[in-house]
């Protein structure tokens, strides 16, 4: 295998949160790369939890390392031991609470995994004299009022415990780059989603959802139940987790550790992705009514497919903005591949393989 990327040399990266979204596919990218996998999380020899490292047939070539993270209280005795024995050269830091809905009512759980769990990994890096380590950081930590577009520049705020403990993370991160020589970079992530991602979060929720009805209406049921979503108009920017997981390497392979953003620069609403979702799905679908009263009926039949629940509405959750990529692309070379379409495409297609509960 060769090794065809910035370091251009074999390296042994730990991957924390290896049985997570990003877990598998950097997991993936580096394998491709000739590069050697150690891979960290809990409950590692379950093999339901490890359907993602088998679903990109990477599941036996990495060299697992059981630990729980919230566990950890002394970096020194219980994560460099093991990490200088496997001749760790880089760590990639993924391994996070990271759902925003969940933080809101598990918050110190979110501070202690998200923003601790930074500072774990961070204090290991440096005690081991400088190991280079990326962390991802979120989009979640910046200050969109007032702001017409986002960059590196934009100040920090946040809106929820996932957001204030990524804030805390990446300022912590700063904090070992400047000030405690350890190289460490943040790459301020943007939404992403692939076949991989966790069914909590909305876009895996709407494909999923939306393949049921496709099911349920082939059965023969006239009237499925809609699909529910809290505010269709509200606006993200989503790219494909493979993109992502290249930014990461790219960001890796910098001279000098930094803060980067990752994101596709375009912006879609909740209701353009489901809508492109119905559409792969041949089930086309037009919008009545605005708010809380928006309905989405079949364009064919008029049935609703989908209707909008106030348990899931946010009236205060901010769109995201432009993102401005221009030193993203300079910097790392990088730009986002995958669009929408076939994002949804892939999702999609997975999802209709997968056998009904
Ligand atoms: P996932 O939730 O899919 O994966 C996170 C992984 O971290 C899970 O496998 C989880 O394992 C593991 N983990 C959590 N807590 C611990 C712990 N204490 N010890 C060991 N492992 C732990 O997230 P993604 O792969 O999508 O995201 C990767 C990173 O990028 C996260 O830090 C996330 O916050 C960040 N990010 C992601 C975005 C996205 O759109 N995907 C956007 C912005 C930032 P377990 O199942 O055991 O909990």
């Amino acid at each position: 295998m060769t090794v065809a990327d910035a370091s251009q040399r074999p390296e042994r990266v730990l991957i924390t949160g290896i049985l997570g979204q990003d877990g598998a596919y950097l997991a993936r990218h580096l394998l491709d790369r000739g590069h050697q996998v150690v891979g960290l999380g809990r409950r590692l020899d379950d093999a339901s939890r490890r359907w993602r490292l088998r679903h990109l047939g990477v599941d036996h070539a990495i060299e697992p390392v059981e630990l729980d993270l919230d566990q950890v209280r002394d970096p020194a005795t219980e994560l460099v031991p093991w990490c200088q024995a496997a001749r760790i050269d880089r760590i990639v830091h993924l391994a996070a609470q990271s759902s925003v809905a969940r933080s809101l009512v598990e918050p110190l759980l979110t501070a202690d995994s998200v923003g601790l769990g930074a500072v774990r990994l961070l204090e290991a890096a440096r005690l081991m004299g400088g190991v280079p380590l990326v962390l991802a950081s979120s989009a979640e930590i910046l200050d969109v009022t007032g702001q017409t577009r986002l960059d590196e520049c934009t100040p920090l705020a946040a809106r929820s415990p996932y957001g204030a403990a990524k804030a805390f993370a990446h300022l912590m991160a700063r904090v070992y780059r400047n000030s405690l020589a350890t190289p460490v970079s943040s790459a301020i992530l943007f939404n992403h989603e692939s076949p991989l991602r966790g069914p909590e979060f909305v876009t895996a929720k709407i494909v999923r959802e939306m393949v049921r009805i496709r099911r349920e209406l082939s059965a023969g049921l006239s009237k499925p139940p809609p699909l529910q979503l809290g505010r269709l108009g509200v606006l993200r920017d989503w790219s494909h987790a493979r993109d992502i997981v290249d930014g990461l390497w790219r960001i890796a392979g910098q001279p000098e550790a930094g803060e980067y953003l990752l994101a596709s620069g375009r912006l879609h609403s909740v209701r353009d992705f489901v809508d492109a979702t119905a559409n792969r799905l041949d089930l086309p679908l037009h919008w009545e009514g605005e708010g809380l009263d928006e309905v989405g009926r079949c364009a064919r039949t008029g049935v609703v497919r989908v209707r909008v629940d106030a348990r899931f509405y946010r009236p205060d959750d901010p769109d995201q903005l432009p993102v401005d990529l221009r030193r993203t692309i300079g910097a790392l070379g990088w730009q986002p591949t995958v669009s929408l379409e076939p994002l949804i495409a892939e999702m999609c297609d997975l999802e209709l393989l997968r056998p009904l509960n």
